[in-house]
């Protein structure tokens, strides 16, 4: 099967016949790449519907901004009477009883949904090996992991199965993945997408963004699913600029001298950085070399802080409220405790534990409050730094996606996330973009910041300047 194109070239509806068979090809591709593991599930019934109403539209002239595409989402955005399960065993056959708003919006524009991807349990991990339902495969090579947590989108996306899929981004969850697959992937501004109907993991960094193949197809569904929504209160009310894509001509571009210098970086991802930068300068940009705020506490403040909001926003699942209820267990007490045992998997369960130790009566002020101080010192410098600068450039990652099983200690695994929890501690929208190739053949990405909100110059940099 050959890959699909991304959606602007593919967006020919007379050549392909209309939806149903772009809709068609799109499952056949995911049920002939079975063996990736990237989806749990195709919608076959509900996607050929929708690609009947949406075909029915096009006939009426009614059709909407995106008709033809076909979109996949994380195991974590909830749509109405589909199953969803944060890919974990304690919430296995749970049927979704509303859709999330982006859903709602993205079903608007005439979006086809084909199926739910897999993800770290509650898109928690870098690696996607954290799944109660088996690894995902990178398509680029198998014996690699696509990264996490939205390792099933990337997937879905890189393997040409889809035009977008949705993933969820708490400390990198979409840039680290788009990194290993060599796909586009955009963390936007806190608050900018409404996060109602996505299952929370840590609420303050959680948001909605898109894999894509290009950037013009990361704006087209931006621009949908942006802007505020009742159901959300953290969404802003700041309308939503227009998403152009013209070039920004010259710029203020920042760049991270850790990402040069700091040790564990390959040497080749540290020498495109370099060709970057020299390119940039010599194309009459200003680029300038700053450094990343408090960079060796901003992996444990994510982490004390995402495992507390995680404590917290888990509790829910309990054999009662929602989840999985033991059928082993006698009495109330014993009902808490082996649904949860055998509900979730060890790395949930590991930062439910780290989670409710930071927020316990005794150590709240050593590490939970602590931890909000550093968080308010990282925003406030990478926002001033975004005043001086019109973006910031850095590595997405520190390597090319590894093997399966090759990393094993849970705090090298967080250390995966160096470069991207920054954008998720201070609110800031980021991208990861795929320019470069190891000469080990896997992708790589760079990653770049904007000042919240500005989504609109990101974009348009990211196809204008690198050319994405
Ligand atoms: N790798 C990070 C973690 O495990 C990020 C997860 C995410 O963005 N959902 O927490």
């Amino acid at each position: 099967m050959s890959p699909t194109k991304s959606f602007s070239e593919a967006h020919v509806l007379p050549r392909s016949g209309g939806v149903g068979p772009i809709v068609e090809q799109a499952l056949a591709a995911a049920e002939a790449q079975h063996e990736l593991n990237a989806f749990l599930e195709l919608f076959h019934e509900s996607a050929r519907d929708q690609a009947a109403r949406v075909d029915a539209r096009i006939k009426a002239g009614e059709a909407g901004p995106l008709a033809g595409m076909v979109l996949s989402i994380k195991d974590n955005i909830c749509y109405k009477g589909h199953k969803v399960s944060a890919s974990s065993r304690i919430l296995e056959g749970f049927t979704s009883i509303y859709s999330a708003t982006v859903v709602e919006r993205l079903l608007a524009a005439d979006a086809v949904i084909i199926g739910r991807t897999n993800c770290d349990e509650f898109a928690m991990g870098s690696s996607n090996e954290n799944s109660a339902f088996g690894k995902v495969l990178n398509p680029v090579d198998k014996t690699k992991v696509p990264g996490g947590s939205s390792g099933g989108a990337a997937a879905s996306v890189a393997a040409g199965t889809v035009h977008v899929a949705l993933g969820s981004d708490t400390g990198g969850s979409i840039r680290q993945p788009a990194s290993f697959t060599g796909t586009v992937g955009l963390k936007p501004t806190y608050g900018r997408i409404s996060r109602y109907g996505l299952i929370a993991f840590a609420s303050s960094f959680d948001q909605i963004g898109p894999f894509a193949h290009t950037v013009e197809d990361t704006a087209a569904v931006y621009r949908i699913m942006a802007g505020h929504d009742p159901k959300d209160a953290t969404t802003s009310k700041r309308p939503v600029e227009p998403i152009t894509l013209e070039h920004p001509g010259k710029l203020r571009i920042a760049y991270y001298r850790e990402g040069l210098e700091r040790p564990g970086m390959d040497p080749e991802v540290v020498a495109h950085m370099q060709a970057q930068i020299d390119r940039l300068k010599a194309e009459g940009h200003t680029v300038e070399p700053i450094s990343v705020p408090l960079l060796d506490h901003q992996v444990p403040t994510y982490y004390i802080l995402a495992t507390a909001e995680a404590s917290s926003n888990l509790a829910r699942f309990d054999g009662i409220r929602f989840g999985h209820r033991s059928t082993k267990a006698q009495g109330v007490d014993e009902t808490y405790r082996l649904s949860r045992s055998e509900g979730f998997g060890p790395e949930v369960k590991r930062r439910i534990l780290l989670g409710t130790f930071v927020l316990s009566a005794g150590y709240y002020d050593a590490y939970y409050a602590q931890a909000q101080r550093v968080r308010r010192i990282i925003r406030d410098h990478t926002l001033a730094s975004l005043e001086e600068f019109d973006l910031i450039l850095s590595p997405t990652c520190p390597t090319t996606a590894f093997g399966h099983g090759a990393i094993t200690d849970p705090v090298a695994m967080y250390l995966q996330d160096i470069f991207t929890v920054q954008a998720n501690l201070a609110g800031t929208p980021a991208i990861s973009l795929p320019t470069g190739t190891h000469s080990n053949g896997l992708p790589f990405g760079i990653q770049l910041t904007a000042k919240p909100f500005d989504e609109a110059r990101l974009l348009a940099a990211s196809a204008g300047i690198f050319g994405c």
